[in-house]
């Protein structure tokens, strides 16, 4: 179906996406009313990226809670509503609100793991880790390096170590060592 205004909207302004907002609203834009790109990507003019404000200040309100870490959903009724995104603890795994004054780049969920994500960085080297993983169990070792035992394995992976076969530390503890 041949819209309306599908004509009127691009003689007079050379904006897609705007032309593109008219469609989907079927009216005009009103004097002030501002088209926003949800994605932030200008080029993407699909309907469903496009968010129509009724003016510039609430419009700016947008781009300011982009940058405090909230993401808008629609609802139901086509309002838009502001939810905090929830980022995944880069330590523990669990999903967590970054405070409204944290760093960006904060990959943490609290001060507790903050610690233990800064104790990663004391990473044994190759030739310790590789002394380590046959001198003393998983668990140990992990409890000491205040990480998982994953993340030991994963060391060890990346370091391309072959850790103790199964049934290694039984045999030293029946051997008595
Ligand atoms: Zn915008
Ligand atoms: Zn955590």
């Amino acid at each position: 179906m041949q819209n309306p205004y599908t004509r009127r909207v691009v003689g007079r302004h050379s904006y897609v996406h705007r032309a593109q907002a008219e469609l989907a609203l079927t009216r005009p834009l009103l004097p002030g009313e501002v088209v926003h790109h949800i994605d932030e990507d200008k080029a993407n003019n699909e309907a469903s990226n496009l968010m129509i404000f009724k003016n510039e200040s609430s419009h700016q309100l947008v781009h300011k809670l982009a940058k405090e870490d909230v993401t808008l959903i629609q609802c139901d009724d086509g309002a838009y509503l502001a939810v905090r995104k929830l980022r995944v603890c880069a330590v523990c795994g669990r999903e967590f609100a970054l405070p409204r004054h944290a760093k960006k780049t904060q990959k943490h969920c609290s001060p507790e793991c903050g610690r233990k994500s800064l104790r990663r960085v004391d990473r044994p080297s190759k030739e310790e880790l590789i002394k380590l993983v046959y001198a003393l169990p998983m668990l140990q070792l992990s409890k000491q390096f205040g990480v998982s035992d994953k993340a030991i394995a994963k060391w060890c992976n990346e370091y391309g170590i072959e850790k103790p076969p199964v049934g290694y530390w039984a045999k030293r503890r029946s051997l008595g060592h």
